[in-house]
């Protein structure tokens, strides 16, 4: 059982899929600084590649994504001929060094493109680079889903699919500008299942407008009934200064932060009640998944994409506003897909931002992660840490942490808190922000 505790809910937090976060990149970082990381990957590393599709056949009121209506073919077949020509510039730096062991495709939408355009990638990818079955992973629209897809996702070896689905209420989804009736989402998931992808996975929202517990539960009884392998569940960050296309929603329909809190707090009920576990603080999984395991393995990641089972050296990111990770820099490919068409059609490395990480920006990132991923983190490589402990005082008064020694645990019911705390460690965080959303 959570319990609320509002005055530790009110400073908005980072989701931290990278340590330093995209907020804190900056100019300074660009093609140079790209191709001397990618010069710096061994010959044994684990390479990880991310693409980015920034087009959706339709745009949802709600997304802050970067993406954009996929209704041009030929500006769609412009972009792809752009990602052949980044994937070429990166696979001539590295020269064979690294192997591929995994593979995302997000976005926007990856079925945005054509059945036959996404085959074309994935062989540009797994013969440019040093691939040995790799596994595959994909974001996908139902919206968009044909079953000349699932047959093209079987054969190209996709192995992982995630759905966008966000709420099973037509009420709901009228109010957010994403209707997609729940027979839309049955067939897709059987056309899946009988191509033998199995792991399939649901990102469903809470805090919408309109939505309650009762309608909520009503989504995760059918997610439980779908057998969905794994679940993201998100909270709804309505932030329409930053994002203009919110605009379109209700903010008067919008439930307040306690009741956005107990929405998660019972989702999390079902889900457990319903045999999923918990993973990090936002997923949960069938305890055979793969993502299941690395958490109880040690070897659950965070990453670009959330939780992750892909245990990279570094993240390679291909596409407009796409980010790679390497050890000591984040660098984020240019997000206009205009002018990263004319970077990489000049032969230069698209990457217009990012930010260095210095050794103490590693050894942070390295204990936001754990207490992200595990609830529990070794604080020993940070020196001393009574400045800490001092700053998580209240977190242990309410039970929240505990200590063993130089080691930070997590409660169970800390769960909805956890970026409360991996906060503590930012160094950019000391004065509190407004530009991140709520943990709940
Ligand atoms: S389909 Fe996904 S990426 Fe596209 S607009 Fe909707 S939420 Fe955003």
């Amino acid at each position: 059982m959570w319990t609320y505790y509002p005055a530790l809910l009110e400073q908005p937090v980072p989701r931290y899929t990278s340590y330093p976060t995209a907020a804190e990149f900056g100019d300074a970082i660009g093609p140079d600084e790209m191709c001397r990381a990618l010069g710096s990957v061994g010959e044994h590393d684990r390479l990880s590649l991310y693409v980015h599709i920034p087009y959706c056949t339709e745009i949802c009121w709600y997304c802050g994504c970067n993406t954009g209506a996929a209704n041009r073919t030929e500006r769609l077949n412009h972009y792809l001929e752009a990602l052949d020509q980044e994937i070429a510039l990166i696979a001539q730096r590295l020269g064979g060094r690294g192997q591929v062991n995994h593979i995302a495709f997000g976005g926007g939408s990856p079925n945005a493109i054509k059945p036959l355009d996404f085959v074309r990638l994935v062989d540009r990818l797994v013969t440019s680079f040093r691939a040995v079955k790799p596994v595959i992973s994909l974001e996908l629209d139902p919206r968009g889903f044909t079953s000349d897809w699932a047959r093209v996702l079987a054969l190209t070896g996709v192995g992982r699919v995630s759905l966008g689905v966000q709420t099973f209420s037509p009420d709901v989804q009228a109010a957010i500008g994403r209707v997609q009736p729940t027979e839309l989402i049955e067939t897709c998931v059987a056309a899946l299942r009988d191509q033998g992808i199995d792991n399939i996975n649901f990102d469903l929202m809470y805090g919408l407008p309109g939505q309650d517990e009762a309608i909520l539960l009503d989504t995760l009884a059918e997610t439980v009934r779908l057998k969905a392998t794994t679940v993201s569940l998100f909270g709804y960050a309505h932030v329409p200064h930053m994002i203009p296309r919110q605009r379109r929603i209700d903010a008067t329909a919008l439930p307040g932060l306690q009741e956005r809190f107990d929405q998660a707090a019972r989702g999390h009920e079902f889900l457990l009640a319903a045999g999923y576990v918990a993973v990090g603080f936002d997923h949960y999984a069938l305890p055979e998944s793969p993502l299941a395991q690395a958490q109880h393995n040690g070897t659950l990641r965070r990453n670009f994409q959330g939780f992750t089972a892909d245990p990279h050296d570094a993240l390679i990111g291909i596409g407009a506003t796409a980010i790679s990770s390497f050890p000591s820099l984040l660098v984020q490919n240019e997000k206009n897909t205009g002018r990263y068409r004319m970077l990489v059609s000049a032969g230069r490395f698209p990457a217009s931002r990012g930010i260095t990480r210095s050794p103490d920006d590693q050894r942070r990132g390295a204990v936001i992660e754990q207490i992200l991923c595990f609830g529990a983190a070794d604080l020993s490589p940070l020196g001393d840490i009574s400045g800490y402990r001092a700053r998580l005082a209240l977190h242990e008064e309410l039970g929240l942490i505990r200590w063993e020694g130089n080691r930070l645990l997590l409660a169970p019911e800390a769960r909805p808190y956890a970026r409360t705390v991996a906060v503590i460690f930012d160094r950019w965080r000391e004065v509190p922000t407004t530009q991140f959303s709520h943990a709940i």
